[in-house]
């Protein structure tokens, strides 16, 4: 089948979780299917390879089950953006606002050498928030942005417009 079709049959919806009102879009069905997980990792690897990077950037947890394989199947190197307080060393660190409260987001400030070309790689983009400070994060370790790939974008929020001021021109890709 088509690939959007196929990742599309294996994402379950959940009524009311995290919390009442929301509707979770939930990968592990996707993950646990051979066909469907093997597909998602062809299809980020070979963009990687067609953007040109260098590395692959996975957002903490979903998006390093997805861009760590997609980063060995395109025989480039992974880099983890995780949250605050998990990284050794030196970081980089950006905050963004949640619905309720804040979160932070950090990069080892030595993830990149000098001219390295990056592909971000989520799950999920809902309000943008977590993407954005990844994007800037990637911008202030000196990486060159060449593209965001996620998975699935929640189409009712307005997470692409808020991206635009940070990709500098990189494509936002939905699978
Ligand atoms: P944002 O910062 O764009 O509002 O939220 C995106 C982040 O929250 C992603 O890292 C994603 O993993 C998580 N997220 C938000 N909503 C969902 C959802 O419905 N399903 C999944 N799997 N992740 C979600």
């Amino acid at each position: 089948p088509v690939l959007s079709e196929l990742l599309n049959s294996r994402i379950r919806d959940v009524q009311d979780y995290p919390k009442p009102g929301v509707l979770f879009k939930d990968i592990a069905p996707l993950l646990a299917d051979a066909e469907a997980f093997g597909a998602l990792t062809r299809a980020l690897a070979g963009r990687a390879r067609e953007l040109g990077a260098t590395k692959v950037v996975g957002l903490e947890a979903r998006g390093f089950v997805l861009a760590a394989p997609a980063a060995f199947a395109a025989g480039l190197g992974f880099v983890p953006i995780r949250k605050k307080g998990k990284l050794p060393g030196e970081v980089f660190s950006r905050s963004y606002d949640l619905e309720y409260g804040s979160a932070t987001l950090e990069v080892q400030c030595d993830a990149f050498e000098p001219g390295e070309k990056v592909l971000v790689v989520d799950d999920v983009l809902a309000t943008g928030g977590t993407i954005a400070a990844s994007l800037d994060l990637v911008q202030e370790a000196g990486a060159e942005l060449v593209g965001v790939v996620v998975l699935m974008e929640l189409g009712f929020l307005p997470g692409r417009a808020k991206l635009a001021s940070h990709l500098h021109g990189a494509p936002l890709e939905t699978l």
